[in-house]
């Protein structure tokens, strides 16, 4: 019955986004995790759905902690992000990752990196500068950098945000709306805002075989997508249903555990070769 259905949504849902305990973390633990370089990255491939070929790699923020382990990245970036850390963790991150990147294109391997952007530093004009000064001096132009950014309410001044945005597109950075179906503004931003790829969440992709409305949701987003001409990604992707149906509905690039998971950059090599195979 429909109400079956629901309760089986329902609970699929407090599963998936229930909250986790938050670890006492400090913001001085931070803070010296970021200043001594502590913050790592892993990286995780984007595949085109119908080749296969990497298409690029995700930078994911890692920390591990010296007493409590590794943190949750969401947990440490809301940290960072409500502390005033975030510029900083970022152009970190940043740096590793362009560096790795030189690495990988003399092995003649030459991914584009994702980045994750806090749409807080939207509100900082000089973050365009900083970002385009860091890439602009390394082995990788900005066409090989794509800016992923959470599709969010907490954008304060939209105005601010689409002058850096278009001045960072202009530079020619991709730029991605990220989480796409979570947020609040939607239709509002992605018809204002200079975007060239539409990631869409993975509370979307993940089953959505089995679920209608999953289903629905995610076929609108990809036909929405390909009329605004937008690379569509998505996210999340476990299980070869997932895989299947994507392909079916015209997806072109997918990211998720069944085709990798994030990892240190040391085992991308390996990766690739086994991918390739
Ligand atoms: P995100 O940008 O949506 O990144 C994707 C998250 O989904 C990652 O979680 C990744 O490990 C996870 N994931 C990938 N494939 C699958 C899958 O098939 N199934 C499931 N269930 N999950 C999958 P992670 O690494 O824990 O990062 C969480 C969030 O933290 C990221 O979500 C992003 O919003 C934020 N984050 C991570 N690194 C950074 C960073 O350097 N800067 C900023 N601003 N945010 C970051
Ligand atoms: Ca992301
Ligand atoms: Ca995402
Ligand atoms: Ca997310």
């Amino acid at each position: 019955s429909a109400l079956q259905h629901y309760s089986q949504c329902l609970k699929g849902n407090v599963l998936q986004s229930g909250p986790r305990q938050p670890l006492p973390i400090s913001t001085q633990d931070l803070c010296h995790a970021i200043d001594c370089e502590h913050i790592d990255v892993h990286y995780q491939p984007k595949v085109d759905i119908r080749t296969g070929l990497v298409r690029g790699m995700e930078v994911l923020a890692r920390w591990t902690h010296p007493s409590l382990g590794r943190i949750p990245p969401d947990q440490f970036i809301a940290l960072a992000e409500k502390e005033g850390l975030i510029f900083d963790l970022t152009l970190r991150v940043l740096r590793k990752s362009i560096r790795q990147a030189a690495a990988w294109v003399h092995m003649g391997f030459t991914p584009k990196l994702a980045i994750n952007l806090s749409p807080l530093l939207l509100d900082n004009p000089g973050i365009v500068q900083e970002i385009t000064s860091l890439v602009e001096s390394s082995a990788i132009s900005p066409s090989q950098v794509v800016l992923e950014i959470t599709e969010s309410a907490g954008v304060e001044h939209l105005g601010k945000a689409i002058a850096v945005l278009t001045r960072l597109r202009l530079k020619g950075f991709g730029l991605s709306i990220d989480d796409y179906g979570t947020g609040f503004s939607s239709m509002q931003q992605l018809a204002r805002l200079p975007f060239s790829e539409l990631k869409i969440d993975r509370s979307f992709v993940h089953g959505a075989h089995q679920r209608r409305n999953l289903g629905v949701i995610l076929e609108s987003a990809l036909d929405m997508a390909k009329r605004l001409e937008l690379v569509s990604v998505a996210e999340g992707i476990e299980t070869m249903e997932d895989w299947r149906l994507l392909q079916r509905c015209g997806c072109a690039v997918g990211q998720g555990y069944l085709i990798a998971r994030p990892m240190p950059a040391q085992d991308i090599p390996a990766w690739l070769r086994s991918h390739r195979a």
